[in-house]
């Protein structure tokens, strides 16, 4: 936790922070658009770095419990989304170990 070290992403697609514009993610991560997030629409992603995870938590959802942990963004620590953990419910599993990113707090680079 608290660490600094910056990863940055190559490609034409890559998905920023929202405030301080560190990489997170790229177009080639995405999972599904189709999700939602606390602050409105919110993307499904297989790989996100420059982030710290919270504590890990049971969170009940519309597709059933889901252990998962708040993640922020490991340089201004910005609230950005959730990993998910682990799923209970078996056609939930694929989610394990992917991150929701909300669209409203991050950015893409074009
Ligand atoms: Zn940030």
């Amino acid at each position: 936790m608290g660490y600094r070290y910056k990863t940055f992403l190559k490609g034409r697609n890559v998905y920023m922070c929202g405030r301080c514009g560190t990489h997170l993610t790229t177009k080639e991560s995405l999972v599904s658009k189709n999700y939602q997030g606390k602050y409105g629409r919110a993307h499904l992603y297989k790989k996100v770095v420059n982030v710290s995870e919270g504590v890990h938590e049971e969170r009940s959802m519309t597709t059933g419990v889901h252990v998962v942990c708040d993640v922020n963004c490991a340089v201004c620590f910005e609230y950005i989304g959730w990993k998910y953990i682990s799923a209970f419910e078996k056609d939930q599993k694929f989610k394990e170990g992917k991150y929701i990113l909300e669209r409203n707090l991050i950015k893409n680079i074009r």
